[in-house]
């Protein structure tokens, strides 16, 4: 059998095509001991974050249904879809950036899969079925009390975490306080709400009872994507196999050309996505570490220094040498810095208010008696931040030209937060001042006294001599 032979398969598929349910050993280890404590913060986080306010508003809110986000505080509203997107993209990069030189550690100590799979639902299977042997055997056994009290009572549990999580996940989309109208009101006020609660409830008691391991491999884009960003030089759980080869079990007293890997398969047992590390960085590794711990184990007990599997670059382990910045991680970072000095740029220079005039289409000038001509336009004023605010139009120029409003006496605005408003004025110009058919007019528009931005516009009338 060739040696990569191992490329033809993937191992959560058996020969016939079907699923190979992995039933990973309970991990132990400093190293998941870290990701415990840091999951229990992460998850602190995330299922406090709804409750989080800033101002008064959520820090995060991602209400992709009325196009209204708001990020560490800061409010997007749709004007603000460019300055939005600009962000995305700086984050992908960043994330591209990690990626590059770190590897798949956000996998293994940040996604929320891995978080909420092997913290909460795996640690809840390991309580009530055993570790992965007793799992296995109960899975064989034929159906009596103890086998359906045990996954009654692990299932029941798996959709109560999946409802908290949908809860969590809905207050992120459309804030915790409709959530807490549609606890406190019931589903047919809000069935709409009900409806997308069931159906995110659904497919995260699916995800984590069923799914698993198939949602880092098959779904996650960022999974598939690893094979384009890593590099040689990027860092990842990898197996030393200039230390570890010849792989064999060590007979006591006996003369052998062995490395140091004993090939206990420990590290195969304990890996969530049943794959072997031994066979180089594949697409399935989610850089849990579980491996590490457990080959670190298997080290100190046949009295060899730890770290046969660990964190290191390929290149590394190949040549003993550390790079960690290669010229594609160098072109990245330019690329990085330029999107986030820009992105700066936007935000600190961000208005407050947002506004455009334009001539009302379709309409020429206007008589109005006692010798003054006028044009009509058609403004909108937006407030982009949660605070009221008094916008004001005033005319600029052409010198003489006055701004009156339609509809309403004052060009003083009062717009809550949120608000959206529309409106007309004129322009009006008497007529012995008119020196040309088209004269350049500019309108001011101010907020609570700050001069937010001039528009130039068109004053279109027909000189009289
Ligand atoms: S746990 Fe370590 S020693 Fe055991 S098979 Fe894996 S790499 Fe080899
Ligand atoms: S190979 Fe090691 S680090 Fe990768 S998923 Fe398996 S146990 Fe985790």
């Amino acid at each position: 059998m060739a040696e990569s032979s191992y490329r033809d398969s993937i191992s959560l598929v058996d020969k016939a095509g079907n699923r190979n349910w992995v039933y990973p050993k309970k991990p132990k280890g400093s190293l998941y001991q870290g990701r415990t404590w840091f999951s229990i913060g992460l998850m602190l986080l995330l299922f406090g974050g709804p409750f989080i306010e800033f101002n008064g508003h959520p820090l995060l809110l991602l209400n992709v249904l009325d196009r209204k986000f708001i990020i560490f505080g800061i409010p997007f509203w749709p004007q603000d879809l460019p300055l939005f997107a600009l962000l995305m993209m700086t984050f992908v990069m960043f994330v591209i950036v990690f990626t590059v030189v770190f590897g798949r550690v956000f996998c293994g100590w940040a996604c929320p899969q891995t978080v909420f799979m092997e913290m909460l639902f795996r640690k809840i299977e390991y309580w009530i079925e055993g570790d992965y042997k007793a799992q296995q055997k109960l899975d064989k056994q034929e159906w009596d009390m103890e086998k359906a009290l045990k996954k009654g009572s692990k299932h029941v549990l798996f959709f109560a975490l999946a409802l908290l999580i949908a809860n969590t996940f809905l207050s992120y989309l459309i804030g915790f306080d409709e959530v807490k109208k549609l606890i406190i009101d019931g589903p047919m006020q809000h069935l709409g709400k009900f409806i997308a609660l069931v159906i995110f409830s659904t497919v995260f008691y699916l995800v984590f009872a069923k799914m698993r391991e198939l949602v880092c491999i098959v779904v996650c884009p960022y999974g598939r994507l690893q094979g384009l960003m890593l590099d040689k030089n990027s860092i990842v759980v990898a197996y030393d196999y200039i230390r570890g080869e010849p792989r064999g079990f060590r007979k006591k007293g006996v003369e052998q050309n062995l490395g140091d890997c004993v090939d206990c398969k420990r590290c195969v047992q304990v890996c969530p996505t049943g794959i072997d590390i031994r066979n180089g960085t594949q697409l399935e590794c989610i850089n849990c570490t579980a491996c590490i711990d457990e080959c670190n184990d298997v080290m100190v007990k046949i009295g060899e220094p730890k770290g046969l599997i660990r964190y290191a670059s390929q290149q590394e382990i190949a040549t003993g040498k550390v790079k960690r910045i290669s010229t594609r991680s160098i072109a990245y970072i330019i690329i990085l810095t330029v999107l986030v000095s820009t992105l700066t740029f936007l935000l600190v220079t961000r208005k407050d208010v947002e506004s455009a005039v334009l001539r009302t289409p379709g309409l020429m000038h206007q008589e109005q008696g006692n010798g003054l001509v006028s044009n009509m336009y058609n403004f909108e004023v937006v407030n982009k931040t949660f605070h009221e605010q008094q916008v004001e139009l005033v005319i600029l120029r052409p010198t003489g030209a006055t701004l009156k409003m339609v509809d309403r006496e004052s060009a003083m605005l009062t717009l809550h937060e949120d608000d959206l408003l529309k409106g007309s004025f004129f322009i009006m110009m008497p007529q012995q001042q008119i020196k040309a058919n088209n004269t350049e007019a500019e309108v001011a528009v101010f907020s609570n006294g700050k001069l937010m931005k001039r528009i130039v516009t068109n004053f279109v009338a027909p000189v009289k001599q």
